[in-house]
């Protein structure tokens, strides 16, 4: 619970600014069109955008996987509206049923469109790690529902909580219609319930929200990550066969991209370390922490920075103690 309090206190202090809303406009989704990054894998590259009134929610990168006879569905995005948007774009480039779905990790831009899919599909098998289904089973599921409503003053409404069904550890190797998907889970790290999905004929790598492009990792929901396991999960899958890299948010790329993630995430932990190990507390590193990460300061979220220096202390902390 005092997850979910933090989780809304932060993100509706971060969009004070949210934008002046029309609530008849279209979906922002709408504006978007469907890349295609590699021959099975299309992605619709998404705002960087907390929700708000005009982006009705969307701002996260839903993707497709098409198959002989069908359509494998990443992410379908923070609204049942959103989810139907996205099918309409993969119409375009197949007429084949969905017949899966795969979400990241529990956070509500990721998922809340299952929705959507399952509205047409109604028997579609959505994939996640276990431990997500449980916290979606748990409440964090409506949390996420309320939070969004709120955030979007109600555009996303009509949506319904449907939770993943198919629980998976990370480990498994999966071949739907032909297609093989490596899933992988290297422990907690932007989240305690991340699964990264590997498609092994096309070398992609969804990598969900623990490396996103030129973003301060972690930076919105910085409470729910683990920085180190984070640095881990990205060097796990630096070593692996992918060589082009879908992320949460912010555009898909090679090495490139989850390499700068990386090196933030080192820089950042080696300067925090630096000023605890002088005896600093947080509130009197912060200063000094961002000045040494100036070269980011063109990064989304980087006026988040405060918090997230916050949230490696106290992990820097614990592991100390
Ligand atoms: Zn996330
Ligand atoms: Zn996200």
């Amino acid at each position: 619970m005092l997850r979910s309090v933090t989780l809304v206190l932060v993100l509706s202090a971060v969009t004070s600014v949210a934008l002046a809303h029309d609530s008849q406009a279209p979906s922002s989704i709408e504006h978007y069109p469907l890349d295609r990054v590699s021959q099975r894998i299309h992605v619709v590259h998404g705002t960087h955008q907390l929700p708000n009134p005009t982006n009705r929610g969307f701002m996260n990168n839903p993707a497709a996987i098409l198959t002989k006879s069908g359509v494998i569905i990443v992410d379908p995005g923070s609204s049942a509206e959103i989810g139907k948007q996205l099918l309409k774009k993969i119409r375009k480039v197949s007429d084949k049923p969905v017949i899966a779905v795969f979400n990241t990790h529990v956070h509500g831009d990721h998922w809340l469109g299952n929705h959507g899919i399952r509205d047409l599909y109604p028997k579609v098998p959505i994939y996640a790690h276990e431990r997500m289904i449980e916290r979606v089973n748990t409440g964090e599921g409506e949390n996420w529902l309320k939070l969004f409503m709120g955030m979007t003053k109600g555009a996303i409404s009509g949506t319904k909580v449907v939770g993943p069904n198919i629980g998976l550890k990370g480990g498994e190797t999966l071949t739907l219609d032909g297609v093989t998907l490596r899933i992988h889970h290297t422990g907690h790290a932007h989240t305690d319930g991340d699964l990264m999905i590997e498609v092994v004929d096309d070398k992609g790598l969804f990598f969900g929200d623990i490396a996103n492009t030129k973003q301060v990792p972690n930076s919105v929901v910085p409470h729910d990550a683990n920085f180190k396991g984070t640095i881990a999960a990205i060097k796990t899958m630096l070593n692996g066969p992918a060589t082009l890299f879908i992320p949460g948010h912010g555009r898909s790329g090679g090495r490139e991209m989850p390499e700068a993630s990386l090196r933030f995430l080192e820089e950042l932990y080696v300067s925090v370390t630096k000023y605890y190990k002088q005896g600093l507390a947080d509130y009197e590193m912060k200063d000094k922490v961002i000045h040494d990460m100036a070269k980011y300061e063109n990064w989304d979220n980087f006026n988040e920075m405060g918090r997230v220096i916050s949230f490696v202390y106290r992990e820097i902390e614990k592991e100390n103690f």
